[in-house]
């Protein structure tokens, strides 16, 4: 592995209504990061499929690192617990500080907030502003509409095959960490 153990960036729902296998898959992927050694860098909030992330993260030995607005400390309920929360005036800082301090990016079932992550990791990917993996993780069919959708894109001559293919699309959380990992050197 490289100069520190790998800091994984995970996008997800921070809705508490969505069904518990969700929480369930979340709480499998924080297990799954900490066993590898790997660090958890994520929105910073202790509710939902985030907080069930981080707490089996940490259950698992990982450190815990949240980046979250001072206005979304009290609505998404900033989680005491995290190693380090990193707390930032807007959105953009947000999303920039978790960029910088992450190797590699895993988004997992979540509502607008999580799209719109996982959209911005992906073009600059395809951009080539970064070279770091960006996964997602759909073992349900959560995301199925949105992929094929933007699989016509590059059908209809909207973007190319190659932008696509920047993106893993991942079925279990193996596959998907696997994924995360840089390539055996
Ligand atoms: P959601 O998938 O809508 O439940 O949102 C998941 C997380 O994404 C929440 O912590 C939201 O605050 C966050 N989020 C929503 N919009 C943005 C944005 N523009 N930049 C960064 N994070 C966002």
């Amino acid at each position: 592995m490289g100069r520190h153990p790998l800091a994984l960036c995970v996008y997800c729902g921070s809705n508490d209504n969505v069904p518990r296998s969700y929480l369930d898959l979340a709480d499998d992927v924080g297990a799954g990061l900490a066993t590898r050694g790997w660090s958890l860098v994520w929105g910073g909030s202790s509710a939902a499929m985030m907080g069930a992330l981080a707490r089996s993260a940490r259950r698992g030995g990982a450190r815990t690192v949240g980046v979250i607005p001072q206005g979304l400390v009290n609505l998404e309920k900033a989680d005491p617990e995290a190693d380090d929360l990193v707390v930032v005036n807007t959105m953009r800082e947000r999303k920039r500080e978790m960029d910088e301090r992450a190797d590699a990016f895993l988004a997992l079932p979540g509502g607008l907030g999580t799209c719109e992550e996982l959209f911005e990791i992906w073009t600059s990917r395809y951009l080539n502003m970064h070279q770091k993996p960006v996964v997602v993780l759909d073992p349900d069919d959560h995301y199925a509409g949105l992929l094929e959708w933007c699989r016509e894109l590059a059908g209809r001559g909207f973007t190319s095959q190659a932008a696509i293919d920047a993106l893993v699309v991942a079925r279990t959380v193996d596959e998907a960490l696997d994924a995360c990992a840089p390539p055996p050197s």
